[in-house]
């Protein structure tokens, strides 16, 4: 998950990290009376996409005073910005940030990310940040400087240390880089974070270490033990059916092609996409059920499917083991059919754990489905279904 740059801001305060006083608007008005209540005569009005290259897009502006902040909030709020991050399409902007306008000296940029190559917790950092960095990397990538943490003892103040006197920083400039570095650190584990990109941390006129633009990412799969994640969901942003998805527990990726797919199981179901595709059809979705998934949660699911209008022919491949039954698959099943309707073909192969109950089920109460004898044979129905040949 995405977080905006005034969440991540937000969050970056409470561990310590210097960032400008902000408010996020909605409207001009609301934008230009967050600039009254911060005061001062220079203010920076920011579009809150996910997406960074918003600078050179027209997405960060300068203003002199609330009225040219509204002004320049009224410009953003409502279009879609298109950066070289965003595709042709844009994003929406929803919400603008404004915050007080920093006088820059200097930009450094410091990210902290997963290395996986080394399997560990990474800084890269350069002395020359700011809006140029993708291109100076590839000009000269030896000036990106890169520090490895060794999880067992956590960032080190020689490394911190080193790498603040590698970017040129000297005395209480390199003190507070190294402050950042150990709050940007913690704020990474804690929040089981896998980016949190500072670009630039501005070195004040005055010499101060701000940081100006925060992008973080924030590792979905610990939502479990992230309650307060909920809020920071930008649900505008997230398409609503993951949403949804997501609700019921389910994992769900939406695709191109025109047969809807539930599968017991992420391998399986990765499987499954194969073999449609190796007999000429194409999945409209990746959808994996937990073992533990509920009748309902089930339901939730292939009701998702079913509403899909691009949605010829809809595969459910259930194989039940350890602690998922395939009665309730079937139930299910069943219940998506009762409450969503329709004659979108439905080919169900069940296997293994309670398959005969389910089956029974399913033809006792009359539900529509067809039957497949194994993975092959269901993939060929489902293929043949979406193609009207059901
Ligand atoms: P993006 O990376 O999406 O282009 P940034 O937030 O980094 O957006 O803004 C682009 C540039 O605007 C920054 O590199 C910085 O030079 C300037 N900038 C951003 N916020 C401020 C601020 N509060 N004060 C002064 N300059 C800023
Ligand atoms: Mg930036």
């Amino acid at each position: 998950m995405n977080l905006h740059e005034y969440q991540a801001k937000e969050l970056l305060k409470q561990y310590g990290v210097a960032v400008p006083p902000g408010a996020v608007a909605s409207t001009p008005d609301e934008a230009a009376a967050a600039a009254k209540e911060l005061g001062g005569d220079s203010f920076v009005v920011k579009a809150q996409v996910h997406a960074g290259g918003r600078g050179r897009a027209g997405g960060v502006k300068m203003a002199a005073t609330p009225k040219d902040v509204a002004e320049a909030a009224a410009k953003m709020l409502g279009t879609r910005l298109v950066t070289t991050q965003t595709g042709a399409e844009g994003k929406e902007v929803r919400r603008v940030y404004v915050e007080k306008a920093c006088d820059v000296a200097k930009e450094i940029y410091l990210a902290t990310l997963v290395d996986r190559s080394l399997g560990r917790v990474a800084f890269l950092a350069s002395a020359e940040g700011g809006a140029d960095i993708e291109e100076a990397a590839a000009r000269t990538p030896d000036k990106i400087l890169k520090l490895a943490v060794d999880p067992e003892t956590g960032l080190e103040d020689a490394g911190g240390r080193k790498l603040a006197t590698d970017l040129g920083l000297t005395g209480l400039q390199a003190d507070a880089a190294r402050s950042i570095m150990i709050a940007v650190y913690k704020a990474f584990v804690e929040n089981d974070a896998s980016l949190i990109e500072i670009n630039p941390i501005a070195v004040t006129a005055k010499g101060d270490l701000v940081a100006l633009d925060v992008k973080m990412i924030v590792d979905d799969n610990a939502l479990h033990r992230h309650p307060e994640w909920e809020k920071l969901w930008d649900e505008a942003e997230v398409d609503p059916d993951e949403i949804e998805a997501r609700r019921f527990e389910l994992n769900y990726v939406p695709m191109d092609g025109d047969i809807g797919v539930m599968v017991t199981g992420a391998g399986l179901a990765l499987g499954i996409l194969d073999l449609i595709k190796d007999r000429g059809g194409n999945a409209a979705d990746f959808m994996d059920v937990r073992p533990v998934a509920t009748r309902e949660q089930v339901a939730a699911g292939i009701k998702m499917l079913l509403a899909n209008p691009k949605v010829k022919a809809v595969l459910v491949v259930a194989i039940g083991g350890g602690v998922l039954r395939c009665d309730t698959i079937a139930e299910g099943i069943a219940l998506a059919r009762k409450e969503a309707g329709g004659h979108v073909p439905m080919i169900v192969r069940a296997a293994g754990t309670a398959k005969e109950l389910g089956e029974l089920a399913l033809r006792n109460q009359g539900v529509d489905v067809i039957f497949a004898d194994d993975l092959a044979d269901a993939a060929d129905k489902a293929v043949a279904a979406a193609k009207g040949k059901a």
